[in-house]
């Protein structure tokens, strides 16, 4: 039989079509179609099969790319959707939202020369055909374990540690304070990299698995919250999967100016009929230079924004977002603005307007980065909206919590055992940008599918420690 694989000398690489910019623009729906079979299978098979997969390397899953790429290739979608489901809870997500050019395919050995593999594409057409069969069930356990783990959080880190608790048997309840379960894949990540019916479909496997949600849960101190003694007194271990979300300030003049908003206030009504926040009409400056910043600018796109500029200190090649996003907002209409800062919001009750600080880039700091000092140089950009995407900080949680005994770092974030995931409480454990900082969801399955590990040895040592044989 000849050599299915290493078409890449001959097969260009090729991406799923992307929707034309005047289109997307009006709408919140994803603007990459999927692969069809034929291209899947031809992209697949530009894979090299090289001695040394930098690319599964360099995946925090340590997924095994290149022996489903090979399965794809040759028609085996089915044996492909299960070695690749193997190592990830959810690979029609990060197939769609992962930053390939910075994981697998930045790192794809035939990349240099001839482009990497489309990996984040075959994921997903991998993924969705497997959906489209029925091959997607959930997970069930062979015996129940009569023990029950509570997780506080139903991001990705939550959702992949409930997954694999509930398959080894565990009784498994996950508290969220929002309406809806999903964390920032539904309350921060905008439809157009990921639509909400994607989350939808593995919440309800996951319901279907016997994993138990209570919805509009807060765990802390105000009315109507459950405090964390007493979820401690309900379950036998707990995961603690709670993501950063207090804003970083601007720290300059006018920050409290009506008008002036938070990257995650207006993303989280952004795609609603009618938001709070609309940027219909507006003349919108978006503050920031990560991928939040570029999903903040092209929302107020989506929502009939007049102009959106996007102010960032450092230059293009120094931004800390993807190169892709930054493209793509560019085709949509947006318009950027390098080398400059904020100094001071202006207006009397609302603001008007922003006033600027021309930047420089000076000499690389310890990681390499270009820092960036003033010029002396100042201008003003005129703003009816502005939408400050600065980042994240962790929330005060022993405080929160009224648990002194829960350790942090100097960043606030959750101090957890080095690859044991348990925190300074025994029998606590914690994972995602909790205790990672702003990160990546492929990073939040990997700590959910890590910690549910730890749990089970956890719980599993502490059972045969008793009389009964259970606790
Ligand atoms: C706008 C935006 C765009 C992003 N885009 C991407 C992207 O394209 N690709 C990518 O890989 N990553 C992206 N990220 C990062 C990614 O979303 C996060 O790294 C990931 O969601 C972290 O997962 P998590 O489970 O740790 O936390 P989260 O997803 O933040 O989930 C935490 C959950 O805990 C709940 N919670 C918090 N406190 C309590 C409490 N006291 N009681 C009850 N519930 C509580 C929250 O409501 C939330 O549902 C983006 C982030 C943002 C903000």
């Amino acid at each position: 039989m000849a050599e299915p694989m290493l078409k890449f000398v001959h097969q260009p690489q090729e991406r799923p079509v992307k929707r034309p910019a005047a289109q997307r623009r009006k709408d919140f729906g994803e603007i990459y179609e999927g692969f069809p079979l034929a291209r899947a299978e031809e992209q697949a098979a530009r894979c090299s099969q090289c001695g040394i997969p930098f690319c599964a390397s360099h995946c925090p899953l340590g997924n095994n790319i290149p022996d489903w790429l090979r399965l794809a290739a040759t028609g085996r979608l089915k044996e492909a959707y299960s070695l690749s489901s193997e190592t990830n809870s959810f690979p029609e997500i990060c197939g769609r939202i992962c930053p390939q050019d910075r994981l697998c395919e930045g790192n794809c050995v035939i990349n240099k020369d001839f482009k990497s593999v489309t990996i984040g594409a075959v994921e997903r057409f991998i993924t969705e055909t497997a959906f489209s069969e029925g091959w997607v069930q959930p997970d069930m356990p062979v015996t129940e374990k009569r023990l029950s783990v509570g997780i506080i959080g139903s991001g990705p880190a939550g959702l992949a540690c409930a997954e694999s608790l509930r398959s080894r048997g565990y009784e498994v309840h996950v508290y969220e304070r929002q309406a809806e379960a999903g964390g920032l894949l539904r309350y921060g990540i905008p439809g157009f990299k990921l639509e909400k019916h994607v989350i939808s479909r593995r919440i309800e496997l996951l319901q279907a698995q016997g994993v138990i949600f209570h919805l509009g849960q807060e765990i802390g101190a105000g009315k109507g919250a459950l405090s964390f003694d007493e979820l401690q007194k309900r379950h036998h271990s707990l995961f603690l999967a709670t993501g950063v979300y207090k804003a970083k300030q601007a720290r300059v003049p006018g920050e409290s100016l009506k008008g002036v908003v938070r990257a995650l206030e207006f993303l989280c009504e952004a795609e609603n009929p009618e938001p709070a926040l609309n940027s219909a009409g507006k003349r919108v400056v978006v503050i920031g230079g990560g991928d939040t910043a570029m999903d903040c600018v092209r929302s107020a796109i989506r929502q009939g924004a007049a102009k959106v500029t996007c102010v960032y200190r450092r230059d293009r090649s120094n931004m800390p977002g993807s190169r892709q996003e930054v493209l793509n907002a560019e085709e949509e209409g947006g318009e950027f603005m390098w080398l400059a800062a904020p100094e001071e919001f202006i207006g009397c009750d609302h603001v008007e307007s922003v006033r600027l600080k021309e930047m420089r880039l000076g000499v690389p700091d310890s990681d390499g980065r270009r820092a960036v000092e003033p010029t002396g140089q100042y201008s003003v950009l005129e703003a009816d909206m502005v939408i400050c995407a600065l980042g994240f900080d962790p929330e005060d949680l022993p405080a929160l919590w009224k648990r002194d005994d829960l350790a942090v770092t100097s960043w606030n974030t959750l101090k957890v055992t080095k690859n044991g995931y348990e925190t300074s409480i025994p029998g606590v454990f914690a994972g995602g940008d909790i205790v990672r900082g702003a990160s990546l969801v492929v990073w939040a399955i990997r700590d959910g599918r890590e910690a549910a590990k730890a749990i089970d040895h956890y719980l599993s040592t502490q059972s045969t420690q008793t009389s009964e044989g259970v606790l």
